[in-house]
This record gives C-alpha cells, structure tokens and sequence, in this order.
C-alpha cells in the first residue's frame, strides 16, 4: 500500500490530506497555519484523535519539513519511502497548464513565472513542491491548477472588452477558478443523471468563502464568473465580486486609498462581511439576519441576487441546462440559500423538491417533474488531486 499526500498551500497556510492508495482512504489530515506570522498551530487529524502543536513557522519550505517531522514522530509516516507521491493544487496555471501535470524543474520554474498572477498563492505553492522534491527525490510531485478546467473557455468568454494588445502582451483575460471542483461536480451529476457527460449542459454553483459559477457543456467549461484573479463575479464571504471599475477611482479619491489598498478592501472586506457589518461567515450572518438584523438580510439578498445573475446567464449562454448543482460550504449545508437562489424559477422549468433540499447530502434536490434537475454535490478537490497524482505518476 502507498501513501499519497494531497497539499494546498494557500499564502499563510498548508493544509494536508494523506490518502491510502489504491483505497482511496484518507488516513490524516490538517493544517499548519500563520506561516510567516509566528505561532503557528499545527493540527494534524489521525485515528479519531487531533494532535496540536505550536511553533514558529516562518515560511513554506519550514512548513513542509515541520509537517514530514511532526508526522514520524506522531508515527503517521514511518519512513519516507511509504510516500508515493504528492499532488498539490496550484492557483495560477495561465494558458500554459491546460491540465494537472507531472512538476520537474522546468515546471516548477514555469509555476514560479505564473506567481503575478496569483502573487499570495504561486510563490506558496512552489515552495511547497520544492520542498517535497528534496525530501523525497525521484518521488512524482503532481500539480492540479485551479485554472486549468477552464482553459477550454473560447476567446469570446474569457476576452475582457479592453484593447487586444493588452491580452497579448500581459495575459489580460479571464482565467476562472475552483476548476477542479467545478470538474468534479460536473462529472459527479452526470453519473447521478445516468449520462456521459458529453451529453449534458450544467451549471455548477461552488459556493465557499470564495465562490464561482461555471457553466460547464458537454464536460467543458465555456464560461465562469471569476476572472482575471477571484476578486470577480459574485458577491462573496469577503470579496465584492464585480464591480464598475470607476467606483474605485471614486472611492479612492473620497477615502484616500492606495490602489493596493482598495484592491485589499475588495478582498478581504468586502461581500458578506463588508454589506453585513457581521461577518464573513455565511452561518453567522444567516443567524444575524433570523433575528431581524436588516443589514444581514440585505447582504443575503445581494448574495442570492448575483448567483441568480450569473446562473440566469448561462441558462442562456448554454440554450437550457440539464442539471444545476450546488457544491462547497454554503452550497452544501444551506438549504436556505439554495431554496432563495431558485425562488420563482418555475417558468424556466426548476422547481425545487422543499423536503428534499432540507436532507439529501448528495444527491437530486428538484422535483421528479422539474425539467432542470437540481443537485447537491459535496466537492471533493482532494481526491481529484490525488487521482491525478496516482495516474501521472503511475503510482501502483
Ligand atoms: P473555503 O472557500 O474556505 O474552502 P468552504 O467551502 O469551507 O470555504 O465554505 C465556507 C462557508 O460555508 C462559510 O461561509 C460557512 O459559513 C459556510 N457554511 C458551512 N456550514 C454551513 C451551514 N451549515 N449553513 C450555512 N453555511 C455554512
């Protein structure tokens, strides 16, 4: 049996999951956070029991060796050579990583050019893989970029509408992301409508923190609401999602900002938290707003609206759809949610099935007679990383 580590680096964090192959099974899993801010907790997950520690941890490469440490001194990892091989989710691909790919130095380099792309995540990510190169030589390390999925977008969904030039000479357009869990659950409701995914049209609704609809035909993406970084589409825990770019000339102007600044508050202040004044979180905003909080209600509204927005438009870009799904925190655990994004939707052929939107997990959510089939899928990014990882590393 062999050992396959899952790794997401994001800019201050390293989750890990540790699957047992061919079983699929996770075996451990967690995370090292505050990388580079001192005090890092280190929580590992093993056997039903979770293991805490604090160190300082001051960037990613310490990351990866303080996590393989803590491992065989925990006995999860008893010697390296159990390791067969890492997949590691990287943000930025560009147009170079039209799929997941086996990383060698070259790749590793490209990976470390595509980082002003994603400046808080690449640098990460490269260092992570590094690291994991040196420890365990001639081990395959593989990267899934959240990118990818959507590189079958054609040029009129990812141009912007801004002069050319500046798409050929920087790499201005949309690049999407969450494209492995879009292609996940994509994959995942074709099986559950007993179809080749070929064959169908669906809107998948990934809705985390951060979140992102794609609309997905015949297995490939041909639009997303993200676009030049995750900052666009819609509203979301703490980003703006789209807005007209001269209101932050606007605000610049009246506040003071930095364009760094303003682009902060568009990230990290912004969406859930920054209409509510509550919080990122949709759970707390939701209890907020049970309680008559009007600023938590009109946040939800926002929310709902732009989801509603973006599906609207791909029903319409893709002439109809088979199958909607909802996937990540928000999408798989409020039913709330789901049911006021497709509130009033009948004309176009989605009814909802109440009972059914309040217990399935996973599975069909809609009528037996609406002609769009609704579903809840809980992604899996993990686990398409590692399959990745096992299949281009020809791990046995
Ligand atoms: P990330 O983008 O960080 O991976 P997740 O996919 O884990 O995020 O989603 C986190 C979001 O899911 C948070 O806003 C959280 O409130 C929300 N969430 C989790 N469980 C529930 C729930 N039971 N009801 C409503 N929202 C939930």
């Amino acid at each position: 049996m062999s050992k396959v580590f899952a790794l997401n680096a994001g800019s201050s964090s390293l989750k890990f999951s540790i699957y047992e192959i061919p079983s699929e099974e996770v075996v451990a899993s967690g995370v090292i956070d505050r990388i580079g801010l001192g005090d890092s907790n280190i929580t590992i997950k093993y056997n039903g029991e979770k293991h805490q520690d604090v160190k300082d941890v001051m960037d990613h490469d310490q990351a990866t060796k303080t996590l393989l440490d803590k491992l065989e001194s925990l006995n999860i990892i008893e010697d390296y050579d159990e390791i067969a091989g890492t997949g590691h989710r990287v943000v930025a691909g560009g147009e170079r990583f039209k799929e997941s790919a086996l990383i060698d130095e070259e790749g590793l380099k490209t990976i470390e050019d595509l980082s002003e792309y994603a400046p808080l995540h690449n640098p990460a990510e490269a260092q992570v893989i590094r690291a994991f190169q040196e420890l365990l030589p001639g081990k395959p390390a593989v990267a899934a970029f959240d990118t990818s999925f959507h590189t079958t977008m054609p040029e009129k969904a990812y141009l912007y509408g801004t002069p050319y030039e500046y798409y050929e000479k920087y790499g201005a357009r949309r690049y999407g992301a969450h494209g492995t869990s879009h292609k996940y659950v994509s994959q995942r409701a074709a099986e559950l409508m007993d179809k080749s995914v070929e064959e169908v049209n669906i809107i998948t609704c990934h809705i985390g923190n951060g979140a992102s609809i794609t609309a997905v035909q015949g297995g490939q993406s041909i639009d997303t609401s993200m676009g030049f970084t995750p900052v666009a589409g819609v509203v979301m825990g703490t980003r703006s999602g789209d807005v007209d770019p001269s209101l932050l000339e606007f605000v610049m102007r009246k506040e003071n900002l930095s364009m760094e600044e303003m682009l902060a508050v568009l990230n990290n202040k912004s969406g859930l938290l920054g209409i509510s004044g509550v919080s990122s979180d949709m759970r707390d905003v939701e209890a907020a707003a049970d309680q008559g909080n009007e600023r938590a209600k009109i946040a939800l509204e926002v929310y709902v609206n732009a989801v509603k927005r973006y599906i609207g438009s791909y029903l319409f870009e893709l002439n109809g759809a088979d199958a909607i799904v909802f996937t990540a925190g928000v999408g798989e655990n409020s039913p709330e949610f789901r049911q006021a994004v497709l509130e009033n939707t009948d004309r176009l052929g989605i009814e909802l099935d109440k009972e059914r939107n309040e217990s399935v997990e996973e599975g069909l959510i809609s009528t037996d007679d609406s002609k769009v089939k609704v579903f809840v899928i809980p992604t899996d990014e993990e686990l398409m990383i590692v399959r990745d990882t096992v299949r281009l590393g020809n791990i046995k």
